[in-house]
């Protein structure tokens, strides 16, 4: 039985949908929150309602060790390829410096695991810069914790960063926003003394991982005003979400003008969440997608956190299909993770009833001031779009790409989209009523900040010695010399 779906109304976008099996072969061990085979339970909800027919779905080049060095330090990188399970007791004091253990374990084929999660989201870049797609998804990546040099939150290597330097080469202003419970400060980070990135972040604040995120927390330097946080309080409904993500959204565009999107549609923010607290159902957490999708910008579409896995897969699945132009109908199509969606077998994620502690008054205040802050920057730098930004570490292809170069980032056709029966229920274990048995174990799965004071700035590069508003209409040279110091030192 095939799944029902409708088409929506609207023009049809070309959609290149990234996906690689071998991520679900990939276990961060028994009882961590955070499963790949999550990726997979979403692959098969797509391909059995039919949106094959409507995108192009590729297998990313795996990012290599060079292309994750554009953000991350070398030594970093390579701790990640050397390190297993079986020899990790000699990198004990790497383990300590690059936070690499505990919530951010060491497993069997890890540096896989980050080549596929960031080549799929590199790849998705290139195709929208290139004009090959008007969205491209990779829901394997959005993991938005990761540091330049440091693990995080489940996150080793920041495909998001990756992903916007990738548009960074082609477009003047991307707007990153993010949606998962927690707060987007890998992404934050990097971007935080630059306005060619405008970051944007919903999430819940307070006693929570990673403990920053706070309304004050606007960017440095020429980034000052560049970085947006939305705090939010624990059980917010879809309604009052929707009260504030899009008027935000809006002003973002009115006022900073991007012409490339991320969005990081992280779904540890919907209802019942393993790890999470607000209280969106999927259409909730899917209106996101929708009112991102109907600016008509090019849109990357990244996964991220996400601990209830049959409703990680519900989720992603809708969104894929909205992005694809198609509303997905109610009654889950046969597929070998079906019994996962019992016992209502439907697509739908419910909201509860549960108290949301985001009062009128408290969501208006907050986005009075977050409003406050964007006007100033009125006046969106205006680099010129034909200008493309000097990248600290050049690629190993041409900016003149030609797309038969061997070398050249290229995705491969996806051959085995519909063969998948290898019946993994191994996960299963702890999808229970959304609660799992060890929701204590780790700093990130049980909700507290790691101590890290959310107030500590990001790194200023030391050869931006003063803090300086973005000045209105910015040449084309100036930000260029942004751009490479705040990629160098982010
Ligand atoms: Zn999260």
């Amino acid at each position: 039985m095939a799944g029902v779906m409708t088409a929506l109304p609207g023009e049809r976008k070309r959609v290149c949908y990234f996906f690689d099996s071998d991520i679900a072969n990939h276990h961060y061990g028994s009882g961590h929150p955070m499963k790949p085979h999550r990726i997979k339970m979403t692959h098969s909800l797509t391909m059995n309602y039919g949106l094959y027919k409507r995108m192009e779905i590729f297998r990313a080049k795996p990012a290599t060790r060079k292309e994750m060095a554009q953000f991350h330090t070398d030594e970093y990188v390579e701790l990640l390829a050397r390190i297993t399970p079986d020899n990790m007791e000699a990198y004990a004091r790497e383990q300590a410096k690059f936070n690499v253990g505990d919530d951010c374990p060491v497993f069997d084929g890890l540096f896989e695991y980050c080549s596929i999660s960031a080549g799929g989201s590199m790849e998705g870049a290139a195709r929208l810069s290139r004009d090959k797609c008007d969205i491209a998804i990779n829901w394997a990546g959005g993991l938005h914790h990761a540091k330049k040099a440091e693990a995080s939150g489940f996150c080793y290597i920041n495909d998001i960063v990756l992903g916007i330097l990738e548009l960074l080469r082609y477009h003047s202003r991307v707007l990153y926003v993010d949606i998962d419970v927690h707060h987007g400060d890998g992404v934050e980070e990097a971007f935080y003394t630059t306005d060619r990135v405008m970051t944007c972040s919903f999430h819940k604040f307070g006693e929570f991982f990673p403990g920053t995120g706070e309304l004050r927390d606007i960017g440095h330097g020429k980034g000052k005003h560049y970085s947006v946080n939305f705090p939010l309080r624990d059980g917010i409904t879809d309604e009052n979400y929707r009260s504030v993500f899009e008027p935000v959204i809006s002003k973002i565009m009115e006022f900073y003008r991007p012409s490339a999107v991320v969005l990081q549609c992280g779904s540890d923010s919907l209802s019942g969440d393993r790890l999470g607290s607000f209280n969106l159902s999927m259409r909730g957490h899917a209106n996101c997608v929708s009112f991102i999708k109907s600016f008509g910008l090019p849109l990357l579409l990244l996964g991220g956190g996400g601990y209830t896995i049959r409703n990680v897969s519900r989720a992603w699945a809708y969104e894929t299909g909205l992005a694809a132009g198609m509303e997905l109908g109610s009654e889950i199509p046969m597929n070998e993770y079906y019994e996962y969606f019992g016992p209502t077998y439907r697509l739908d994620v419910p909201a509860t009833n549960m108290e949301d502690l985001n009062t009128r008054e408290y969501l208006e205040k907050i986005k009075a001031q977050v409003f406050e802050n964007l006007r100033h920057t009125a006046h969106a730098p205006s680099v010129q779009s034909h200008s493309t930004p000097t990248m600290p570490i050049d690629l190993d292809d041409d900016v003149d790409e030609d797309l038969d170069d061997p070398e050249e980032r290229k995705p491969q056709r996806l051959m085995d989209a519909m063969v998948e029966k290898d019946n993994e229920f191994e996960d299963s274990d702890d999808e229970g009523q959304g609660v799992g048995p060890r929701k204590d174990r780790q700093s990130h799965a049980n909700g507290d900040s790691n101590g890290k004071p959310s107030t500590t700035p990001a790194p200023v590069p030391a050869t931006e010695a003063v803090p300086s508003m973005p000045t209105e209409q910015d040449g084309p040279a100036e930000a260029q010399a942004d751009t490479s110091v705040a990629m160098a030192d982010a």
